[in-house]
């Protein structure tokens, strides 16, 4: 059919409503697979008639793309949609290849076009009525995603115009599924930060939400006991069954804990064998823990795991609210000294219940076990420096301060080993303070090597970032070294937010002032994404090293990367690349627009030496580049 000049102006401003009707219908914020088909339908009808075709059918690939399944496809008569049909690249070969490799595939007759002879063939022809076909392919941020298919039951000779047409709505539609897949990497982001992925149990960040809102709706009197749970010899039983099997026992245990415990108790999972469960109770107290004893021994039922039948035991410790805590954090705490002590006092066992004495008793066990305090005041602890490089062009850029702890018995101990200990006897204030010290002296030594600009990042415990004195701490170590505060980036982990949201945002907005950046360590590990960037004015976040780890291979990691830098950008952010260990890695953070990178690719974390020995021998006007760069 030829189309005439005149009708040049009704084609372009029917074109004009399709494109208004797809960018209203993609801003909704209700966008989902299952919203957007009625919507796709209606675009084919609108499209049949601007095209002025007789079938019109939109396809998505897979992620391999080796099939495209059917999103809708308006049939002949003009009324009728299906959806849900797939055709295979193994039966069609030329088809799958030619629509891959141009952006308009338009042919005049299709059962002489080698690109369209098996598919003219095809079952899906029904009878074989179509004879010319323009196909447009929807190119996503991906990648190519799909085409869009307009069909004539008449050999057509395809005008210029045509093409155009073809390519604009497949650009638009390329705007829908773009805008589609964005929102269900948010989601999957959000599930992330909301729930335990591999039990589907809650996290920490929402069993706190939800036991907070419950005792809120406490009537007077109410009570509820928080149980701490953890597996015994967990960590020899991984060594056994590996990590898939140590998995499979975590799923067993949270599954059984959620029938156990069924509402309006909650569950949830704070890390590695950890549970805890929130149970609201009436009656006596005594009767209660005589119950919760009752139901810890049933966990103890074999696990069938790869074949074989576990047995299980669990410890447990106990806190009531409102008498040990009166608050989550609290009762968790209150419970895990409750475990501990059981555990410590009499080697037995079992629950324990949660008594005031064992805090103090707790304190000074640990503290006389490790010796955190001697160490600290020997000058045993040390930092070790590992490079964050420019993502683009892989010059050094700053590095971050490690700590570790030259024991005289021991040799190095990582900090995985006495870091929580330092932190729950409050030890960790004067720890990370030497390490601000010591940091803030190795910039002004790095700078006097003539590095001018590199930043050192050190991290902070939680309680350490919100202690009052930190603010002026910080300004006696800057000025004494005679340095600038934004050589300072001070890393903070997502499970501050857990804290008063007040008093996080107070903390960062004056150190902000103060000139110094604050960075979000291991982000979208889990807990409190979302939160830090819809509540704090961060500058920097660090996306954890198991998304990088999956890059390549695991394509959610690869989308769920991509939602962080995006939004990442949007909100005038830096992100640094965390564990990056190949090449491969480096690539893709680059394609995707990470600005840095960190990671035993590029280096390990190494004594000050090794770097002093780097700085003095690559080295050049202020700037590094690591020898694995060259
Ligand atoms: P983090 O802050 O996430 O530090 C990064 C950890 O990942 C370091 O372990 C580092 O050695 C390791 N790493 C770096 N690149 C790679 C890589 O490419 N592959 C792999 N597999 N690992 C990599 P490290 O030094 O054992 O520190 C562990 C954690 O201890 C740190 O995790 C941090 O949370 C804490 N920590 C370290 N120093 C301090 C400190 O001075 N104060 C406080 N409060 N915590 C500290
Ligand atoms: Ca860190
Ligand atoms: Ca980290």
């Amino acid at each position: 059919m030829n189309r005439s000049h005149e009708k040049l102006d009704i084609i372009l401003e029917e074109l004009q409503k399709i494109q208004e009707f797809i960018f209203t219908q993609a801003k909704r914020s209700d966008l989902s697979r299952q919203s957007i088909a009625p919507i796709i339908e209606e675009l084919c009808i609108r499209i049949s008639r601007i095209m002025a075709c007789d079938r019109v059918s939109i396809w998505l690939f897979n992620e391999e793309r080796t099939s495209l399944t059917a999103q809708s496809i308006l049939h002949t008569n003009g009324s009728s949609h299906t959806a849900g049909e797939v055709i295979y690249a193994e039966e069609l070969p030329s088809y799958f290849e030619a629509v891959q490799q141009v952006r308009i595939l338009a042919i005049a007759d299709v059962s002489t076009d080698p690109a369209t002879r098996e598919l003219y063939q095809h079952a899906y022809y029904d009878g074989g009525e179509v004879k010319s076909i323009i196909d447009a392919s929807i190119i996503l941020s991906k990648g190519i995603g799909g085409v869009v298919c307009c069909e004539s039951t008449r050999p057509r000779n395809w005008s210029y115009l045509d093409r155009v047409l073809a390519a604009s709505i497949a650009d638009m539609l390329s705007f829908v599924f773009d805008r589609l897949e964005r929102i269900e990497v948010e989601e999957h982001v959000h599930r992330l930060a909301y729930t335990d992925l591999l039990t589907g149990i809650d996290n920490q960040y929402s069993f706190t939400e939800k036991v907070t809102k419950q005792i809120g709706e406490f009537e007077n009197g109410q009570r509820g006991a928080f149980v701490y749970l953890v597996m015994d010899q967990f960590t020899e039983v991984q060594g056994v069954l590996g990590p898939d099997g140590a998995e499979k026992l975590l799923q067993i245990t949270a599954n059984r804990l959620k029938t156990q415990f069924p509402h309006p108790a909650q569950t949830g999972r704070l890390a590695f064998d950890h549970f805890v469960i929130f149970i609201p109770f009436d009656g006596e107290l005594e009767c209660e823990m005589a119950r919760i004893e009752r139901v810890v021994n049933r966990l103890k039922r074999p696990m069938h795991v790869s074949g074989q039948e576990v047995y299980m035991t669990f410890s447990y410790g106990a806190s009531i609210y409102p008498e040990h805590a009166t608050n989550v954090k609290y009762g968790i705490q209150a419970a895990y000294m409750a475990l501990q002590s059981g555990k410590e006092a009499s080697n037995r066992k079992g629950g324990n219940l949660y008594d005031p004495e064992m805090h103090t008793y707790l304190k000074e066990t640990m503290l006389s076990e490790m010796n955190l305090r001697r160490g600290l005041d020997l000058n045993e602890f040390k930092l070790h420096y590992q490079p964050q490089v420019n993502c683009r062009t892989g010059e050094v850029i700053g590095f971050e301060a490690l700590i570790r702890w030259q024991h005289p018995e021991r040799g190095l101990i990582f900090p995985g080993e006495f870091i929580e200990l330092a932190e729950s006897t409050g030890l960790i204030t004067p720890i990370g303070e030497w390490v601000i010290k010591q940091a803030a002296g190795q910039i002004r030594d790095w700078i006097e090597q003539g590095l001018r600009n590199a930043t050192v990042s050190v991290n902070l415990s939680p309680r350490h970032f919100l202690h009052h004195n930190l603010p002026f701490y910080l300004e006696k170590c800057v000025t004494e070294a005679n340095i600038k505060p934004k050589s300072i980036v001070l890393e903070i982990t997502e499970n501050v937010a857990l804290e008063d949201t007040e008093a996080v945002a107070n903390r960062i907005n004056l150190l902000r002032e103060m000139g110094y950046s604050v960075s979000i360590d291991d982000f979208g590990k889990g807990y409190s994404a979302f939160i830090y960037l819809q509540h704090f004015p961060i500058q920097q976040i660090k996306i954890d090293r198991q998304f990088i780890n999956g890059l390549g291979n695991d394509p959610k990691s690869s989308g769920i990367v991509q939602t962080i830098i995006h939004l990442a950008e949007m909100l005038g952010l830096q992100t640094i690349g965390e564990g990056v260990e190949t090449k491969q890695q480096w690539d893709l953070l680059k394609q995707f627009g990470c600005s840095e990178l960190q990671g035993y690719y590029f280096s390990r974390p190494v004594p000050v030496e090794e770097i002093n020995a780097l700085i003095r021998n690559h080295g050049r006007a202020g700037k590094l580049l690591l020898p694995s760069m060259y």
